[in-house]
């Protein structure tokens, strides 16, 4: 047996690699983790935090015009970007520094440094190092690609987007996912002029029909011009700002552009042909169900192996990581029933099968109802809520729910216990309605809207 410098080591400091190399070290196992950039990558640094400060920051926008209607005589001053950025980028320093503390404290030696894989026990450092170990894992996340787009180089990205001098004036952003679509309601509420470009018929997709059209309309109810079946044509840098043909053949000019059009893997020049590690056609690392790549010693987990990109998820690869390799306990991360929330406003919630998806595999009632909730009614809004429900008519399990409405990340985390629990429609309703919520409707839907 070969003597390692290390038991294990970790290959980036994000949300699944620090979570990593915590739980294996609390084992008594020696490890290491390489970050070459800041610890606690894409959630902490660019990404689910420094976001949803922002779509808080975007509301008050609009709680200020409530405010009126519920009484309060509010005179407010603009919106600082500068002020706020201070604020924000403070509290990154200050999550990266726990971060780093949560390490230093489980006995974990971080090298500030960027890893390559020379063979399958070894990494080699940016400062020239070589470290040798029994187990490497990879958690090196991904990064926003561009679209093959005449100009698309003077676009920013949702990296850049926390880091500008000034909030632009006007902005394009490009894409119909979770980034372009929380982005365009951010920077809409923070008084930016915002278009949205997205190529296909409606933003979302993938997720329930009538949950993303409610999305839809409310944000253009909001003020975001949202023009779908449209894409960037070509692009240059034109009259102090950035000219943009779309394919309808319209000419605008924005202060910047951002590119929110999906992200890759981060596989790049990270030695893996050495290894022998394989990879899929989109730059992925392949693992099988316990995160484990080809070549034995060598593991992956988190957005760098392209199965579902979302912090909670690679925690839980983390987790299933140490436990099958430092408890000798094999464990498979379930994928199956993930609930999400995209921070658009309004806010989705949502768990299982879309109306389409369930369709597809067999006959289903559908319960839902959409109203104008009472604090938005009372201050005038035409803003709508969504309560859905998707049940099996054979065994009336819930197989998805579907939740437009303020905070319905909040609610979708209770609601998704239930659904994962598996449990039926009677089984909602045995449970009393908490009065007055928008909740409550969920347990309160007595008959189907449509049978399919
Ligand atoms: P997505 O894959 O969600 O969306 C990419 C969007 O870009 C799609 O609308 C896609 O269109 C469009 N697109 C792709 N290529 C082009 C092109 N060449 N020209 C124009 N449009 C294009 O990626 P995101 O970058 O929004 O997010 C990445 C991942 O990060 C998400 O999948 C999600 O897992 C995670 N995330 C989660 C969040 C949350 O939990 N709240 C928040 C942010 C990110 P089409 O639909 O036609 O393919």
């Amino acid at each position: 047996m070969p003597d390692f410098d290390y038991d294990l080591f970790v290959i980036g400091g994000g949300s699944g690699g620090v979570r990593a190399a915590r739980v294996a070290a609390a084992t008594g196992a020696k490890v290491g983790l390489a970050e070459e950039f800041r610890m606690g990558g894409t959630c902490v640094i660019r990404g689910c935090v420094p976001k949803k400060l922002m779509v808080f920051a975007s509301g008050f926008s609009e709680m200020f015009e409530d405010a009126k209607s519920y009484g309060w005589d509010l005179k407010p001053g603009g919106f600082s970007w500068p002020n706020f950025r201070t604020k924000l980028h403070a509290e990154l320093d200050r999550l990266e520094g726990i971060y780093r503390k949560l390490l230093n404290g489980s006995g974990v030696t971080i090298h500030d440094a960027r890893a390559v894989l020379s063979d399958a026990h070894t990494v080699t450092l940016s400062t020239g190092e070589n470290i040798s170990a029994k187990h490497i894992l990879i958690a090196t996340g991904g990064h926003p690609s561009l679209p093959d787009i005449p100009g698309a180089e003077l676009g920013i990205t949702s990296n850049d987007i926390f880091l500008l001098d000034e909030m632009p004036k006007k902005i394009l952003i490009v894409g119909g996912g979770y980034i372009a679509s929380e982005f365009a309601g951010i920077l809409n509420g923070l008084g930016v002029e915002t278009t949205q470009f997205y190529r296909g018929d409606q933003i979302l997709r993938g997720f329930d029909d009538e949950a993303r059209g409610i999305v839809a309309d409310g944000m253009r109810e909001k003020g975001v011009d949202l023009q779908l079946n449209t894409n960037v044509a070509e692009m240059e840098k034109r009259d102090g700002g950035i000219w943009v043909k779309s394919t309808t053949g319209d000419e605008a000019v924005y202060d910047q552009v951002m590119f929110a059009t999906g992200r890759a893997p981060n596989t790049n020049g990270l030695g893996l042909d050495a290894a022998g590690v394989t990879m899929g056609r989109k730059g992925e690392i392949v693992v099988d169900d316990y995160s484990q790549t080809n070549i034995p010693s060598i593991y992956a987990v988190g957005d760098v192996t392209d199965r579902v990109q979302l912090t909670p998820v690679a925690i839980r690869e983390a987790m299933a990581f140490v436990q099958t390799v430092f408890h000798g306990n094999p464990t498979k991360v379930d994928h199956e029933l993930i609930p999400s929330a995209i921070f658009t406003q309004p806010e989705m919630g949502t768990i299982g099968l879309s109306e389409e998806a369930a369709r597809d595999q067999e006959p289903i009632d559908v319960y839902a109802t959409s109203f104008k909730p009472m604090n938005h009614s009372f201050a005038g809004r035409e803003d709508k809520v969504l309560m859905k429900l998707i049940v099996s008519q054979a065994t009336r399990v819930v197989l998805g729910c579907h939740i437009v409405a303020d905070h319905a990340g909040e609610m979708i985390q209770l609601a998704g216990i239930a659904v994962k629990m598996g449990a039926t429609k009677e089984q909602f309703d045995q449970t009393v309605a908490v009065h007055p919520t928008m909740a409550e409707e969920l347990v309160t839907m007595k008959e189907p809207v449509r049978k399919t």
